[in-house]
């Protein structure tokens, strides 16, 4: 049964990996016996990366950058990817932002940039990375979503909208993709200590909402997510397609 979740061989990119739960996805999926690409913006973060991921899984690890806003730079970047290293396996779409404001007062270029963050980037990476699959006949690409993929909340409607575009995108992308021997699932995390949820955890107020509104009674740890991931990398979920998986808590089943 073991084998079932081994990577050994498969080579993924996460993007967003060069912090936060993107890392943490990158250190798991290495620990699994998978060769990973850690993505950012920044090179020298991602270089710090990229050793220390390595020297703690002794995994093979690259490091590539690019926007994922940018449809050239993504092309170009998956071009000399399978150029370089061969193909890619296994695609995780985890790049995003968050920005908060109430509804009245939200900036337009706020919603732009949410949305080609959060959701233009699954498609930009999610269409090119697609296609060496659809080549090979199989691939696994999971798209991250969030609570927000169900469920409203005050201050973030604009990502709350990108997160359920993440849901819709990932049965989109089932319909067209399974034929072809690809799975796309969403995993979609509850509230995870992170920089991009800085502002929430220092919120005692905030913190506290969380513990008690979650059946776990407390915010999730980032290598929580690993087991529901490499289970979505791997032929454990080969019959798995177009599912959005919450790793909450709990959190969405409860009122
Ligand atoms: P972080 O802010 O810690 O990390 C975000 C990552 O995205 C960084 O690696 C950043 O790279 C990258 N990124 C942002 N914009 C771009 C861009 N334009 N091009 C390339 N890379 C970019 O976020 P989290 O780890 O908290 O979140 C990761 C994912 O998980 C997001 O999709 C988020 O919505 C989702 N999520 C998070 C939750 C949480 O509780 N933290 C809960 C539910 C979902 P760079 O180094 O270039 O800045």
């Amino acid at each position: 049964m073991a084998n079932l979740f081994d990577l050994t061989g498969r080579r993924a990119l996460i993007t967003g990996s060069s912090r936060g739960i993107g890392r943490e996805l990158a250190r798991g999926l290495a620990q699994h016996g998978a060769s990973v690409v850690v993505h950012g913006r920044d090179a020298g973060t991602l270089d710090h990366v990229r050793k220390d991921i390595a020297a703690r899984t002794g995994a093979d690890v690259a490091a590539i950058t690019f926007d994922v806003t940018d449809a050239d730079q993504v092309d170009a970047a998956i071009d000399r990817l399978e150029r370089d290293g061969g193909p890619i396996d296994i695609l995780v779409n985890n790049a995003g932002i968050q920005r908060r404001a109430f509804f009245p007062d939200f900036e337009l270029d706020d919603w732009h940039d949410l949305v080609a963050t959060n959701l233009t980037s699954a498609f930009l990476v999610g269409r090119r990375v697609s296609r060496g699959m659809v080549e090979r006949g199989a691939g696994k690409i999971i798209n991250i979503g969030s609570v927000q993929s169900q469920l409203g909340r005050a201050n973030i409607a604009p990502y709350a909208a990108t997160k359920g575009g993440i849901a819709m995108l990932t049965k989109g992308m089932c319909a067209d993709l399974g034929p072809r021997g690809i799975q796309v699932n969403a995993l979609a995390p509850g509230y995870f200590a992170t920089e991009l949820t800085r502002a929430l955890v220092d919120d005692v107020d905030f913190s506290r909402w969380v513990s008690e509104r979650t059946p776990a009674g407390r915010w999730g740890r980032t290598e929580e997510l690993v087991g529901t991931l490499v289970y979505l990398a791997s032929g454990a979920s080969d019959f798995v397609n177009g599912q959005v998986i919450y790793v909450d808590g709990g959190m969405t089943a409860v009122v």
